[in-house]
């Protein structure tokens, strides 16, 4: 099983907004429910699958600090709305007979488990789904962020960072319809032109621990295993 992957242990960053579908705000649980259909298909086809939420849909510490709150605080507010989705998201997993663990970086433990490096690296080897919740579990980084440094944790083959896109473009194409699409770029390439792949911090921490990034649409159903079969479209950043 898992043979014919080209990445057999992947690590997905879903966005709050990925969850929020059409929505202005909140889950979409019908949303929630295709995403754990694709990601049915990849466990029962032998792959790994970690996954990092965010919490955009829900709450954003720049948000919060923009109306005058204090920016820990509010990014301790955010890490939260990432539990939050976490919990949605295992649900819609739950309900298509696929197992996942929730493990939050900040302890809760009425709530769900606590991030314990052995345990994820145990359900993972189970072919378990591990949905890491709260981030990095610290103010002022992001869950871009704490996706490389799951996916490096994880020994992952690469992290998957799910867009409405199908790659890096050079300019937002639903903007700039002449903007210029790359199959391949470099990390440096990425940090150079500021390209909006990931913020700058989960860039290098990716590039220092030679972590590949692949940039895929996931609005098309199916497109999980693609990844996983080296038949994407997508952007692939490495050394
Ligand atoms: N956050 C944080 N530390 C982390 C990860 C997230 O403080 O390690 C907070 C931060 O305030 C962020 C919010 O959680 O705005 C939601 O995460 P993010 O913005 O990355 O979610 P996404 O954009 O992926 O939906």
């Amino acid at each position: 099983r898992g043979s014919n992957l080209k990445y057999k242990r992947l690590l997905l960053k879903l966005s709050g907004e990925a969850l929020m579908g059409k929505q202005t705000y909140g889950i979409d649980m019908s949303v929630a429910d295709r995403l754990a259909r694709d990601i049915a298909e990849a466990t029962s086809s032998g792959a790994e699958i970690a996954v990092v939420i965010g919490g955009g849909n829900i709450f954003r510490g720049l948000s919060g600090a923009a109306k005058g709150m204090d920016r820990a605080t509010a990014d301790y507010m955010g890490m939260l709305a990432t539990v939050m989705n976490a919990l949605a998201f295992q649900n819609a997993l739950d309900h298509r007979g696929v197992a996942a663990r929730v493990l939050s970086a900040i302890p809760m433990p009425t709530v769900c488990e606590s991030y314990v490096r052995p345990k994820a690296l145990s359900y993972l080897a189970k072919s378990q789904v591990v949905l890491f919740a709260a981030g990095t579990g610290n103010p002022f980084f992001t869950t871009d962020t704490a996706a490389v440094l799951r996916a490096i944790e994880m020994n992952c083959d690469a992290v998957l960072k799910a867009t409405q896109v199908d790659g890096v473009y050079s300019a937002d194409p639903k903007k700039h319809p002449d903007a210029k699409r790359f199959d391949r770029l470099s990390y440096a390439e990425v940090l150079a032109n500021d390209l909006k792949v990931m913020d700058g911090a989960a860039i290098a921490l990716a590039r220092d621990n030679g972590l590949p990034l692949i940039v895929v649409s996931i609005e098309e159903p199916g497109n999980l295993l693609k990844v996983l079969r080296g038949e994407a479209r997508q952007t692939i950043i490495e050394a």
